[in-house]
């Protein structure tokens, strides 16, 4: 998990540093239009994708702390243990699939 926490972190800094907006040269460069567009287009996507990462990473986050109080694999909303199957496929569920369906809808 610790692992799992410091990999997207990295992921992070890597998507940030590949995003053209993220260069300080940006603003003065006079690029013809179509690269401007491919370059909105590529900041968009880094853009999602960051945010993405960083939502797992609150996840993973949340699942360490819950492990340092012995907390780890038991479903937030009901208080049953998350089946261990789920917790292979998703380390940093919160929820067992059952409260998950529900707070879904
Ligand atoms: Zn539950």
């Amino acid at each position: 998990m610790q692992k799992e926490a410091k990999k997207l972190q990295k992921q992070i800094g890597e998507l940030k540093q590949s995003d053209p907006f993220a260069d300080p040269d940006h603003a003065l460069d006079n690029a013809a239009v179509d690269t401007d567009v491919r370059e909105q287009v590529g900041h968009h996507t880094i853009e999602a994708e960051v945010k993405a990462l960083q939502r797992k990473l609150t996840d993973v986050e949340l699942a360490l702390q819950k492990m340092q109080k012995g907390k780890y694999g038991i479903c937030e909303r009901c208080g049953k243990p998350i089946p261990v199957a789920r917790l292979k496929i998703l380390p940093e569920a919160r929820f067992d699939i059952e409260c998950e369906q529900k707070l879904r809808k």
